[in-house]
C-alpha cells in the first residue's frame, strides 16, 4: 500500500538530525506503516499488546528512578538504572509535549541481557505501536522486549 503524505511527513521527522542525532529509523528502508505493521504482527504472535509492553517499561522505569541514578535491583531479576535527563524530545507523530531524554537501562540478571530505552520509546509504543526502525540505537524489538522483561506466554508458572 502506498504510504500517505501524512505518514511521509512523520517519517521525515524520524530521519537523523531532526529529533535526535541518529534518528529513529536506523538503516530500515521500509515505509513507516510497514515497520509498524510488522511489529504489531510480532506483538500479536506473542499474545501481548503495545499497552502491556509499554506499561511494563513504565513500571520498571519508575522502580529504577527510585535509585536516583544508582542501580536498583527489582523483583530479584532486574538491575535498573535511570540516567538523568539530558534535554527533552518531541513526539515525531506531532503530539504536543516533550519527553525527558533520560536513558533507562534494564538488565535481566538471569538472562544476562540488557535493554536501553527512553521515555519517548514508552510513548511511541503505547500510543503509536512504533518500536523504531531496525538498526536504530533505541530500537526495541518486540520479541526481545518480551523476553527480557519477562512478559508473555513463555513464562513458566512452575
Ligand atoms: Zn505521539
Amino acid at each position: 500500500m502506498k504510504q500517505s503524505r501524512k505518514d511521509d511527513l512523520i517519517q521525515a521527522q524520524m530521519r537523523p538530525g531532526v529529533i535526535t542525532r541518529d534518528g529513529l529509523l536506523g538503516d530500515d528502508t521500509r515505509a513507516l506503516r510497514d515497520i509498524i505493521e510488522a511489529d504489531e504482527a510480532a506483538v500479536n504472535r506473542l499474545g501481548l499488546s503495545h499497552v502491556t509492553l509499554a506499561a511494563r517499561l513504565r513500571e520498571l522505569r519508575a522502580a529504577g528512578a527510585r535509585g536516583l541514578g544508582d542501580t536498583v535491583t527489582v523483583e530479584g531479576t532486574f538491575e535498573i538504572s535511570v540516567d538523568a535527563t539530558r534535554g527533552r524530545l518531541p513526539c515525531p507523530f506531532g503530539h504536543p509535549g516533550l519527553y525527558p531524554n533520560e536513558v533507562v537501562t534494564v538488565r535481566n540478571i538471569q538472562l544476562d541481557e540488557t535493554l536501553t530505552f527512553t521515555r519517548l520509546n514508552i510513548h511511541l509504543i503505547a500510543s503509536h505501536g512504533f518500536y523504531e526502525g531496525v538498526g536504530s540505537p533505541y530500537r526495541l524489538d518486540p520479541t526481545t522486549l518480551a523476553r527480557v522483561l519477562g512478559c508473555g506466554v513463555h513464562q513458566d508458572p512452575g
